[in-house]
């Protein structure tokens, strides 16, 4: 793997360089928090290593939460004929790439979902390394260093960044780049010590003391547990905590006929395994009714099922579901409760 140095005065050249590949994405001030939108002009365009986590995660560029999956009348269906721009997604941070990691392995493996894959193949990765709040754990997920997943990856070094290619596209970039004067492959020869004291400053700046330790087998112990009662009572079923999880992929899709009766549309979105109806079956019965065995369901997955199947738990920790549960469910409340029933 190439790597070549940065300097931040060239920043505004850097969106140039990007530009020219696609639009570029990055997170922008959105009332008191962040969100991923298209940045038009190089003013706009910053390193934003202090934002820790966007309101909702990357995967709204890839899925958008409503779209149009079919097009079809009474003789045929095809996918609709959308162009899909190239994407950069610049400013996606180590949780947020390990995010889309398990959201390739989930919608690419056994079965390829297509609406997935045209889009992923249009984004290109551009990582930026960042300081953690007080509600970030990815150092407990081991996903606060990714080494792969990315196209290219900016690790800040205080003088200078390190600039990691982890694929063609991205030496592609760079190469550009170089061309422009921008990236240098003359790395300073302390780079060594810089990059450990780069890792240690990351280690040392996550102060969530959440405690995932044994969570996946206590998961399997405590499926009756009365916590998952008392978290159901006071649970509103609002689904934002799925909403905002990276990593979460529930969806649904809804069939719109046109009044002509002829033609119409299949519209794909996100949907909720916390919303009641999502587990409605015909003939009205539904397998997870009560509140508490779908937040059951959520955290089994989050925390256990997912291993099973990709060898890894499907929490990222972002830290986005303990910023937005308004009656503060969370993987680290659910966490608290399931060391208190190891304490037993
Ligand atoms: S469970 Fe919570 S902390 Fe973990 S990835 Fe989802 S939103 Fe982030
Ligand atoms: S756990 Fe919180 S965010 Fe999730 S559905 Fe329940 S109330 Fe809403």
């Amino acid at each position: 793997m190439r790597v070549v140095k940065f300097e931040k005065k060239n920043t505004e050249k850097l969106f140039d360089v990007l530009s020219r590949f696609g639009e570029v994405w990055s997170p922008m001030e959105k009332g008191e928090s962040y969100s991923y939108q298209k940045i038009e002009d190089s003013n706009n365009f910053i390193f934003h290593e202090e934002v820790t986590r966007t309101i909702l995660p990357e995967k709204k560029l890839l899925l958008p939460q409503k779209f149009p999956t079919l097009k079809f009348n009474s003789k045929k269906y095809e996918k609709p004929n959308e162009e899909i721009p190239t994407k950069i997604l610049f400013g996606i941070h180590n949780c947020g790439i390990s995010a889309l990691n398990i959201l390739d392995e989930f919608y690419t493996t056994d079965f390829v979902d297509a609406d997935y894959q045209q889009r992923r193949n249009k984004l290109i990765i551009v990582g930026v390394s960042c300081i953690a709040d007080e509600h970030c754990f990815c150092d407990k997920t081991n996903t606060n260093i990714v080494e792969k997943g990315y196209d290219i990856f900016f690790a800040d070094l205080c003088n200078y960044y390190l600039v990691w290619i982890g694929t063609s596209k991205g030496d592609d970039i760079i190469r550009m780049g170089e061309d422009m004067g921008i990236f240098d492959a003359n790395i300073p020869g302390d780079v060594t010590n810089k990059y450990a004291e780069y890792r240690k400053r990351n280690r040392e700046s996550y102060c969530n003391d959440i405690d995932l330790e044994g969570s996946t087998d206590l998961m399997e112990l405590s499926h009756d547990a009365e916590f998952w009662q008392e978290l159901g009572d006071i649970c509103l079923s609002c689904g934002q905590c799925t909403m905002v999880c990276p990593t979460c992929t529930c969806y649904n899709v809804i069939d719109e006929i046109d009044l002509n009766k002829d033609t119409g549309q299949r519209i794909r979105y996100w949907d909720s395994c916390l919303f009641k109806d999502f587990s409605l079956t015909a003939g009205d019965h539904n397998f997870r009714a009560a509140r508490s065995e779908r937040l059951k369901l959520w955290y089994t997955h989050k925390l256990k099922a997912f291993i099973g199947k990709f060898g890894a738990p499907s929490c990222v920790g972002c830290g986005r579901c303990i910023v937005t549960c308004p009656v503060d469910i969370n993987i680290k409340t659910v966490a608290e409760k399931l060391k208190k029933k190891r304490a037993l």
